[in-house]
This record gives structure tokens, sequence and C-alpha cells, in this order.
């Protein structure tokens, strides 16, 4: 099933997303100011098209208002990101992603009512943060302020020890929601409590933030 997409700004980000979309199947109209950037992507969108997002005239000429999901990836123009997601929320698209420069800017997208906000320099620079920090911490995906799931490499302190023997729920606070063992393909979610984990084995956990670190700091 083929589903509707608009991509505002072709910068990296913006291109990237609607060269993704794109080569999954999707239907994508791609929409910048620059006629080098359009025509980068002519070949690559289902539509690529010159146009001034900001121009309401211009969003409804294009029928911006039968697409479902419309992402605003324009960068530095903060004001240009901002009218234009207020646009698109008046005329009803269902949903909206944005692309935050800032804190500031992400603030007031969620006041406006961008559905999705997203800050990809930042959250890109914790996760390998976090994975230059201890070379076992493979990744880290934020869930709120306080919550995380990362993804860690078993070292000696946990090969040929089951969860049991670990007591990580009870020790820690965290579950392990997933391993991937390091001789096989398959990744085993939900884990029984009697699993034996090996040196190499990557584990998948979930859990508070300060619990997680403590989980690191002795097990990891
Ligand atoms: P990235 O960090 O993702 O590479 P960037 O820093 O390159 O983004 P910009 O170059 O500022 O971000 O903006 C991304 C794109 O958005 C640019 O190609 C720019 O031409 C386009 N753009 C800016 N304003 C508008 C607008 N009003 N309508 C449509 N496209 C726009
Ligand atoms: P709990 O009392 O914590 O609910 P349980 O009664 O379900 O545990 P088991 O499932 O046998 O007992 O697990 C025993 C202990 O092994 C748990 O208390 C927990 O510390 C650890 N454990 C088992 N499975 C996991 C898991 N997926 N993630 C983290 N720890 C686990
Ligand atoms: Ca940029």
């Amino acid at each position: 099933m083929k589903r509707e997409f608009a991509v505002i700004g072709l910068g990296r980000f913006g291109g990237s997303i609607c060269r993704e979309l794109s080569s999954e199947g999707m239907e994508v109209l791609a929409i910048d100011t620059e006629e080098d950037k359009v025509n980068e992507f002519k070949n690559i969108a289902s539509h690529a098209v010159i146009a001034d997002a900001t121009d309401e005239k211009v969003l409804k000429e294009l029928g911006i208002r039968n697409i479902d999901h419309v992402i605003v990836a324009i960068g530095d123009n903060i004001q240009a990101s901002i009218l234009t997601t207020l646009m698109l929320k008046e005329l009803g698209i269902k949903k909206i992603t944005v692309k935050a420069q800032n804190d500031y800017h992400e603030k007031v997208l969620n006041k406006i009512g961008a559905d999705q906000v997203v800050h990809p320099e930042r959250d890109m620079g914790k996760r390998i943060a976090h994975s230059i920090i201890s070379n076992n911490i493979l990744d880290h995906l934020e869930l709120s302020d306080e919550h995380s799931i990362v993804e860690v490499k078993a070292g000696a302190r946990m090969s040929g020890k089951t969860l049991i023997d670990l007591d990580i729920r009870a020790q820690y606070g965290c579950n392990v929601v997933a391993i991937k063992p390091i001789n096989k393909k398959e990744i085993n979610v939900s884990p029984m409590a009697t699993e034996v984990i090996n040196k190499g084995d990557i584990l998948i956990v979930i859990g508070a933030d300060k619990d997680i670190s403590r989980f690191e700091k002795q097990l990891v």
C-alpha cells in the first residue's frame, strides 16, 4: 500500500527522509525553494517542485491538503519552519513532523500543534556520547527524561550466568527485554530467567536512567 508524504526542505535531513521513503516505495512530494535541490530529487521522489512553503496559496495549489503526513525539514530559517507548520496545521494536515533547530524552536512547535518534533543533531549526539563513555554501550534510546532503552554488550562479568544468577530486575530495577546471542542469528525476545548469557551477547535493557547507570557500572 502506497502512502502519501510530503517533505518540505531538501537539506541533508529532509533529503535523507525523502530518499528513504521513496526507496521504501512510498509516494513522496518533495518541496524546496532552491532549484538545484529540487533537480537532485526529480528522479528520486514521485514529484519534486520548487516552491516556498511559507506561501499559503502555493501550499493549497500543491494539493497539500490531500497528503497524510508532512515532514517539515527547513533548517536554519526557524521563522519559515514555524510559519509553514502553522499553515499546515490550519489546512488540517493529519500528521506533521518537524525538525527543531534548538529547544526554543521545539517548544514553539509543540505549542502550535506539531505532532512530532525531532531534534536529530541533539539526539544523535546524546546517543553517540553514551557509546563513547562505555565501549560496551552500543546504542541508547531515550524514552522520556528519565527512562531509556540501551543496547549493551555482555562482558566477562555476566558471562556464563543466567538472569536469575545476576538477579537483574530485583537488584537493578531494569528488565532485559531481548538478547541477541553472539553465535546465533535470531534475536531472543522475552528471554527466560534461566537464559545463560555469554560474553559478546547483546542485551536490550529497559529501565530508569539511574537504574541503567548502576547496572552499567556494576555489570557491564
Ligand atoms: P540539514 O541540517 O538537514 O542539512 P540544513 O542545515 O541544510 O539542513 P537548511 O539548508 O537551512 O537546513 O534548510 C533545508 C532546506 O530547506 C534547504 O534546502 C532550503 O532551501 C529549504 N528551505 C528553506 N526555506 C524554505 C521554504 N520556505 N520553503 C521550502 N524550502 C525551504
Ligand atoms: P520477580 O520477583 O522479580 O517478579 P520472578 O518471580 O518473575 O521475579 P523469575 O522470573 O524466575 O522470578 O526471575 C528471577 C529473577 O531473575 C528476577 O527477580 C530478576 O531479578 C531476574 N530476571 C528474570 N528475568 C529477567 C529479565 N528479563 N530482566 C531482568 N531480570 C530478570
Ligand atoms: Ca544543519
